[in-house]
């Protein structure tokens, strides 16, 4: 066997725990239990002269509290141990100029969650094609969806082993992400071709070789109804209530009907960039991309109070389009997808890739008839032909003529440690 070199690779797995709602609960008061300690452990920490604020001091205290305070000892005593790192990695976060200072964490808006830290306390077992079974501490086994091959019992050892956990409740409930690290060899180069794609308007992707991958709508008419009527029974509702009061138990179940119907159009979302990115990565080496400023095109759509920017109400369709395929997470799935197998992700400064024609390389203002067809007005060519396609052979061919954006990851930490500065100065 010839030596090949290793890469180390530590990644998160996310799958949802199949819960009774009995055990959904317990696994509430834990993690409300948690963000109480958060909160007392907040409060004595200001509380205390600056030369007292010590891991050591903190740890006693944690330890003290959950012998005085009945409802803290719910909280498995790892967990409580994760709740004191976690606080004084973001004050760290926070002196680093990563993040603000941390804060007390409020009842509503707070995400729900739990840490298991270490990994031989899950004991994971593969009982069925489909599902595992975990153990979670304080609340037992509880099984999830496999849906990834997980290196557990026999196929862990030291360099390939589950490292620990975190439980993390969202609107469709409580899921577990895995802390994964695995030794692998280092990949090859890719030997796919390049390829270049445009986020369009009428295809969601489409490729410059003449592919495409497309989506029907997120939820289905009928759920699409039902949101309707969620949404006007809500506004209804709150005709009823008084400035500052708090919702009533009917306008939150509604609350709670919405949030679960947006949070199943957003699963389905990630499941279609997941599947796509995946099906991109295996096939191609070289994926070139748009850079594309979203956040500042939404910006120059909307315009200043004085000056309101133009064609607001199609580029603000087309910008809420842009928002909802999510197009920069998928470029971050397609980043380290690509990584993993050898290849490569670039982006090329986009202006201009919807209105040059890809056969003859004229640029002209007119050229793009309507958002789908593309109509050169160069009389000596007169091509026509998809729009998103034509822009995805202009995105390959900036980057063929060398053109290629280059990563603003400098600035944005500047721009970080500018804004944290008068918090910590005050
Ligand atoms: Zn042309």
């Amino acid at each position: 066997m010839s030596e090949q070199a290793v890469v180390k690779r530590q990644f998160g797995h996310r799958a949802r725990l199949a819960m009774t709602p009995a055990l959904s609960l317990k696994l509430d008061e834990q993690a409300h239990a948690a963000r109480a300690m958060w909160n007392l452990l907040h409060a004595w920490w200001q509380m205390m002269p600056k030369d007292q604020r010590t891991l050591a001091h903190a740890d006693a205290a944690i330890r003290q509290s959950r012998k005085d305070i009945d409802f803290l000892a719910v909280v498995p005593a790892q967990a409580a141990q994760a709740v004191l790192k976690t606080y004084v990695q973001a004050w760290k976060n926070c002196w680093g100029g990563r993040a603000d200072a941390p804060n007390f964490k409020t009842r509503i808006r707070t995400v729900m969650s739990l840490d298991i830290p270490q990994g031989q306390h899950l004991n994971i077992v593969r009982v069925h094609r489909r599902w595992g079974v975990v153990n979670i501490p304080k609340v037992g086994r509880v099984r999830f969806r496999w849906t990834k091959d997980l290196p557990v019992g026999k196929r862990a050892d030291q360099n390939n082993r589950i490292t620990g956990a975190r439980l993390v409740k969202d609107d469709l409930g409580w899921h577990i992400s895995f802390r994964v690290q695995t030794l692998e060899p280092e990949p090859e180069p890719h030997k796919g071709p390049e390829v270049g794609i445009d986020v369009g308007v009428t295809i969601p992707l489409a490729l410059s070789d003449g592919g495409k991958f497309e989506h029907g709508a997120w939820l289905t008419d009928r759920e699409q109804a039902k949101l309707l009527c969620l949404e006007r029974r809500s506004a209804a509702l709150r005709q009823y209530r008084k400035r500052g009061e708090k919702a009533s138990k009917r306008l939150q179940h509604v609350y709670d009907q919405i949030a679960r119907l947006r949070a199943k159009a957003k699963r389905r979302r990630q499941d279609w960039q997941h599947k796509t990115t995946t099906t991109i990565a295996r096939t191609y080496g070289t994926v070139v991309v748009e850079a594309l400023q979203i956040t500042n095109m939404v910006k120059s759509a909307k315009g200043a109070i004085d000056r309101p920017g133009k064609n607001v109400a199609r580029k603000a369709g087309l910008n809420r389009s842009i928002l909802a395929e999510a197009w920069g997470r998928m470029v971050a799935m397609l980043d380290y997808k690509l990584t993993r197998r050898g290849g490569n992700l670039v982006k090329v400064p986009a202006p201009g890739t919807s209105q040059r024609c890809s056969m003859c390389g004229v640029t002209t203002p007119g050229n793009r008839e309507s958002q789908a067809v593309f109509v050169c007005k160069n009389p000596d060519c007169g091509w026509s032909g998809n729009a998103d396609h034509n822009a995805g052979r202009n995105v390959l061919h900036l980057y063929r003529i060398g053109l290629v954006a280059i990563p603003a990851a400098g600035r944005r930490s500047r721009q970080a440690r500018q804004r944290v500065q008068p918090a910590t100065a005050r």
